[in-house]
Protein backbone atom coordinates (compact mmCIF):
# COMPACT_ATOMS: atom_id res chain seq x y z
CA UNK A 1 0.00 0.00 0.00
CA UNK A 2 1.11 3.08 -0.92
CA UNK A 3 0.21 6.61 1.31
CA UNK A 4 0.68 9.62 -0.28
CA UNK A 5 0.54 12.98 2.01
CA UNK A 6 0.32 16.24 0.75
CA UNK A 7 1.42 18.43 3.88
CA UNK A 8 3.07 21.67 4.28
CA UNK A 9 5.56 19.43 7.02
CA UNK A 10 6.88 16.62 5.67
CA UNK A 11 9.42 16.54 8.24
CA UNK A 12 6.76 15.70 11.08
CA UNK A 13 6.26 12.34 9.32
CA UNK A 14 10.08 11.20 9.67
CA UNK A 15 10.87 9.86 12.88
CA UNK A 16 7.40 8.40 13.51
CA UNK A 17 7.34 5.86 10.72
CA UNK A 18 11.22 4.98 11.50
CA UNK A 19 10.29 3.00 14.74
CA UNK A 20 8.86 -0.14 15.64
CA UNK A 21 6.36 -2.24 13.89
CA UNK A 22 6.14 0.27 10.97
CA UNK A 23 9.04 1.10 10.95
CA UNK A 24 10.10 -2.23 10.54
CA UNK A 25 6.90 -2.72 7.51
CA UNK A 26 8.22 0.21 6.16
CA UNK A 27 11.58 -1.54 5.87
CA UNK A 28 10.24 -4.90 4.66
CA UNK A 29 7.95 -3.28 1.80
CA UNK A 30 4.70 -4.06 3.06
CA UNK A 31 3.84 0.13 2.56
CA UNK A 32 5.27 3.14 1.72
CA UNK A 33 4.84 6.72 3.12
CA UNK A 34 5.72 9.48 0.86
CA UNK A 35 5.11 13.02 2.37
CA UNK A 36 5.15 15.26 0.17
CA UNK A 37 5.43 19.11 0.19
CA UNK A 38 3.04 21.12 -0.87
CA UNK A 39 4.69 24.18 -1.47
CA UNK A 40 6.84 22.22 -4.25
CA UNK A 41 2.81 22.70 -5.96
CA UNK A 42 2.51 26.16 -4.86
CA UNK A 43 3.65 29.35 -7.19
CA UNK A 44 5.04 32.70 -7.18
CA UNK A 45 8.10 34.00 -5.73
CA UNK A 46 7.25 33.37 -2.58
CA UNK A 47 5.76 30.16 -2.82
CA UNK A 48 2.49 30.75 -1.24
CA UNK A 49 -0.37 28.13 -0.14
CA UNK A 50 -2.32 30.20 1.98
CA UNK A 51 -4.50 33.30 1.81
CA UNK A 52 -6.64 35.60 4.01
CA UNK A 53 -10.42 34.73 4.14
CA UNK A 54 -13.10 36.25 1.95
CA UNK A 55 -15.83 37.96 4.52
CA UNK A 56 -12.65 38.63 6.51
CA UNK A 57 -12.20 37.38 9.96
CA UNK A 58 -8.65 35.89 11.84
CA UNK A 59 -6.48 33.41 10.23
CA UNK A 60 -5.24 32.07 7.07
CA UNK A 61 -6.89 29.72 4.36
CA UNK A 62 -4.93 26.65 2.22
CA UNK A 63 -5.63 28.15 -1.35
CA UNK A 64 -7.14 25.67 -3.22
CA UNK A 65 -4.84 25.71 -6.72
CA UNK A 66 -1.27 24.18 -4.72
CA UNK A 67 -3.67 21.43 -3.61
CA UNK A 68 -5.29 20.87 -6.70
CA UNK A 69 -2.17 20.83 -8.92
CA UNK A 70 -0.54 18.07 -6.08
CA UNK A 71 -3.62 15.70 -6.32
CA UNK A 72 -2.86 15.98 -10.34
CA UNK A 73 0.04 14.80 -10.01
CA UNK A 74 -0.21 12.38 -7.67
CA UNK A 75 -3.40 10.56 -9.33
CA UNK A 76 -0.87 10.51 -12.64
CA UNK A 77 0.72 7.77 -10.75
CA UNK A 78 -1.88 6.29 -8.94
CA UNK A 79 -5.06 7.11 -10.47
CA UNK A 80 -6.94 4.46 -8.16
CA UNK A 81 -5.87 6.39 -4.67
CA UNK A 82 -8.47 8.05 -2.56
CA UNK A 83 -8.31 11.01 -1.23
CA UNK A 84 -8.94 11.62 2.35
CA UNK A 85 -9.02 15.10 4.15
CA UNK A 86 -8.10 15.84 7.63
CA UNK A 87 -10.77 17.97 9.08
CA UNK A 88 -12.35 18.07 12.56
CA UNK A 89 -15.33 18.32 10.68
CA UNK A 90 -15.32 14.57 8.95
CA UNK A 91 -16.80 11.42 9.51
CA UNK A 92 -15.21 10.09 13.19
CA UNK A 93 -12.65 7.10 11.89
CA UNK A 94 -13.34 4.24 13.79
CA UNK A 95 -11.33 0.80 13.26
CA UNK A 96 -13.69 -0.44 10.50
CA UNK A 97 -12.44 2.52 8.23
CA UNK A 98 -8.98 1.57 9.04
CA UNK A 99 -10.46 -2.44 7.70
CA UNK A 100 -12.30 -1.02 5.14
CA UNK A 101 -9.30 1.55 3.42
CA UNK A 102 -7.05 -1.13 4.26
CA UNK A 103 -8.61 -2.58 1.34
CA UNK A 104 -7.42 0.70 -1.15
CA UNK A 105 -4.31 0.12 -3.60
CA UNK A 106 -3.29 4.01 -2.39
CA UNK A 107 -4.43 6.86 -0.27
CA UNK A 108 -3.99 10.35 -0.58
CA UNK A 109 -3.84 12.17 2.00
CA UNK A 110 -4.67 16.15 2.82
CA UNK A 111 -3.25 17.54 5.92
CA UNK A 112 -4.42 20.97 7.10
CA UNK A 113 -2.89 23.88 8.51
CA UNK A 114 -4.22 27.20 10.16
CA UNK A 115 -8.22 27.91 9.22
CA UNK A 116 -8.38 24.79 7.07
CA UNK A 117 -8.74 24.67 3.54
CA UNK A 118 -10.94 26.39 0.90
CA UNK A 119 -14.27 25.01 0.94
CA UNK A 120 -14.28 24.34 -3.39
CA UNK A 121 -11.28 21.98 -2.38
CA UNK A 122 -13.66 19.92 -0.53
CA UNK A 123 -16.15 19.78 -3.32
CA UNK A 124 -13.64 18.86 -6.12
CA UNK A 125 -11.14 16.81 -5.07
CA UNK A 126 -12.28 15.11 -1.71
CA UNK A 127 -13.20 11.19 -1.59
CA UNK A 128 -13.80 10.99 1.88
CA UNK A 129 -13.50 13.36 4.89
CA UNK A 130 -12.10 12.25 8.02
CA UNK A 131 -11.74 13.48 11.88
CA UNK A 132 -10.16 11.72 14.85
CA UNK A 133 -12.19 13.26 17.38
CA UNK A 134 -14.33 16.11 18.42
CA UNK A 135 -10.91 18.53 19.12
CA UNK A 136 -9.02 20.62 17.29
CA UNK A 137 -5.54 20.10 16.18
CA UNK A 138 -2.80 22.65 14.86
CA UNK A 139 -2.54 20.69 11.88
CA UNK A 140 -4.06 17.77 9.94
CA UNK A 141 -0.55 15.73 10.45
CA UNK A 142 -1.06 14.05 13.55
CA UNK A 143 -4.56 12.82 12.10
CA UNK A 144 -2.97 11.56 8.73
CA UNK A 145 -0.26 9.77 11.06
CA UNK A 146 -2.90 8.34 13.38
CA UNK A 147 -4.75 6.72 10.50
CA UNK A 148 -1.89 5.52 8.67
CA UNK A 149 -0.81 3.41 11.81
CA UNK A 150 -4.37 2.26 12.21
CA UNK A 151 -4.68 1.48 8.57
CA UNK A 152 -1.63 -0.44 8.06
CA UNK A 153 -2.54 -2.69 11.20
CA UNK A 154 -4.81 -4.36 8.36
CA UNK A 155 -2.00 -4.80 5.79
CA UNK A 156 -0.93 -8.51 5.14
CA UNK A 157 2.71 -9.01 6.88
CA UNK A 158 2.66 -5.60 9.05
CA UNK A 159 1.97 -6.99 12.12
CA UNK A 160 4.05 -10.73 13.47
CA UNK A 161 1.94 -12.90 15.00
CA UNK A 162 3.43 -11.97 18.30
CA UNK A 163 1.59 -8.74 17.83
CA UNK A 164 -1.62 -9.82 16.42
CA UNK A 165 -4.65 -7.67 16.08
CA UNK A 166 -7.44 -10.50 16.52
CA UNK A 167 -8.11 -10.05 19.92
CA UNK A 168 -7.72 -6.14 20.09
CA UNK A 169 -10.11 -3.65 21.10
CA UNK A 170 -12.78 -3.17 18.21
CA UNK A 171 -11.88 -6.33 16.63
CA UNK A 172 -15.13 -8.01 16.97
CA UNK A 173 -16.79 -4.71 18.18
CA UNK A 174 -16.28 -5.12 21.60
CA UNK A 175 -12.95 -3.94 24.24
CA UNK A 176 -10.47 -6.28 25.05
CA UNK A 177 -10.16 -8.30 28.09
CA UNK A 178 -7.73 -7.41 30.82
CA UNK A 179 -4.34 -8.35 30.08
CA UNK A 180 -1.64 -9.38 32.79
CA UNK A 181 2.02 -10.98 33.07
CA UNK A 182 4.50 -11.46 35.46
CA UNK A 183 4.65 -11.01 38.18
CA UNK A 184 1.73 -13.27 39.32
CA UNK A 185 1.05 -11.05 42.46
CA UNK A 186 2.17 -7.38 42.55
CA UNK A 187 1.98 -5.16 45.19
CA UNK A 188 -0.64 -7.50 46.94
CA UNK A 189 -2.48 -7.43 43.71
CA UNK A 190 -3.21 -11.35 42.30
CA UNK A 191 -3.48 -12.61 38.35
CA UNK A 192 -7.03 -13.99 38.32
CA UNK A 193 -6.66 -17.91 39.03
CA UNK A 194 -8.26 -18.88 35.90
CA UNK A 195 -5.10 -17.29 33.76
CA UNK A 196 -2.97 -19.58 35.69
CA UNK A 197 -5.00 -22.62 35.97
CA UNK A 198 -3.86 -23.84 32.35
CA UNK A 199 -7.25 -24.59 31.06
CA UNK A 200 -8.26 -23.00 27.52
CA UNK A 201 -11.88 -23.74 27.81
CA UNK A 202 -11.99 -21.59 30.78
CA UNK A 203 -9.57 -19.19 29.97
CA UNK A 204 -11.72 -18.27 27.17
CA UNK A 205 -14.86 -18.26 28.68
CA UNK A 206 -13.40 -15.90 31.37
CA UNK A 207 -11.70 -13.56 28.70
CA UNK A 208 -15.32 -13.42 27.02
CA UNK A 209 -16.81 -12.46 30.01
CA UNK A 210 -14.72 -9.71 30.68
CA UNK A 211 -14.80 -8.32 27.32
CA UNK A 212 -18.77 -8.03 27.87
CA UNK A 213 -17.88 -6.49 31.85
CA UNK A 214 -15.14 -4.17 30.33
CA UNK A 215 -17.59 -2.88 27.27
CA UNK A 216 -20.84 -2.35 29.70
CA UNK A 217 -18.88 -1.12 32.07
CA UNK A 218 -16.97 1.65 29.61
CA UNK A 219 -18.90 1.79 26.29
CA UNK A 220 -22.22 0.30 26.40
CA UNK A 221 -23.64 1.59 22.99
CA UNK A 222 -20.97 -0.23 21.52
CA UNK A 223 -23.69 -3.09 22.01
CA UNK A 224 -25.71 -1.32 19.39
CA UNK A 225 -23.10 -2.70 16.52
CA UNK A 226 -22.14 -5.94 17.60
CA UNK A 227 -23.80 -9.50 16.72
CA UNK A 228 -23.89 -11.35 19.94
CA UNK A 229 -24.55 -14.67 20.45
CA UNK A 230 -27.08 -16.06 23.06
CA UNK A 231 -24.50 -17.38 24.97
CA UNK A 232 -23.39 -13.75 25.34
CA UNK A 233 -26.45 -12.26 26.08
CA UNK A 234 -27.36 -14.49 28.90
CA UNK A 235 -23.83 -13.85 30.37
CA UNK A 236 -24.69 -10.27 30.09
CA UNK A 237 -27.86 -10.28 31.63
CA UNK A 238 -26.05 -11.48 34.11
CA UNK A 239 -23.43 -9.06 34.59
CA UNK A 240 -25.93 -6.08 34.32
CA UNK A 241 -28.58 -7.67 37.30
CA UNK A 242 -25.12 -8.19 39.16
CA UNK A 243 -24.26 -4.27 38.31
CA UNK A 244 -27.08 -3.16 39.38
CA UNK A 245 -27.44 -5.46 43.00
N1 LIG B 1 -11.08 25.94 11.18
C1 LIG B 1 -11.20 24.49 11.21
C2 LIG B 1 -12.54 24.12 11.83
O1 LIG B 1 -12.96 24.80 12.77
O2 LIG B 1 -13.14 23.10 11.41
C3 LIG B 1 -10.08 23.88 12.00
C4 LIG B 1 -8.74 24.04 11.37
S1 LIG B 1 -7.44 23.22 12.26
C5 LIG B 1 -6.84 24.52 13.28
C6 LIG B 1 -6.20 23.02 11.06
C7 LIG B 1 -6.17 21.67 10.38
O3 LIG B 1 -5.89 20.67 11.36
C8 LIG B 1 -7.43 21.20 9.71
O4 LIG B 1 -7.56 21.74 8.41
C9 LIG B 1 -7.28 19.70 9.70
O5 LIG B 1 -6.53 19.26 8.59
C10 LIG B 1 -6.49 19.44 10.97
N2 LIG B 1 -7.31 18.97 12.10
C11 LIG B 1 -7.50 19.62 13.28
N3 LIG B 1 -8.25 18.90 14.12
C12 LIG B 1 -8.53 17.75 13.49
C13 LIG B 1 -9.27 16.58 13.84
N4 LIG B 1 -9.88 16.47 15.03
N5 LIG B 1 -9.35 15.56 12.96
C14 LIG B 1 -8.76 15.67 11.74
N6 LIG B 1 -8.05 16.75 11.34
C15 LIG B 1 -7.93 17.79 12.20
Amino acid sequence: MIFDVLTLFPGMFDSPLRESILGRAIKQGALEVRAHNLRDWAEGKHLTTDDTPYGGGDGMVMKPEPIDRAVAELKEKAPTAKVLLMTPQGVPFCQQHARDLALEPGLIFLCGRYEGFDERVRQTLVDAEFSIGDFVLTGGELPAMVMIDAISRNLPGVLGSSDSAETDSFADGLLEYPQYTRPAVYNGMSVPDVLLSGDHGKIASWRREQQLLRTLQRRPELFDKVALTDQDRQVLERLSRELES
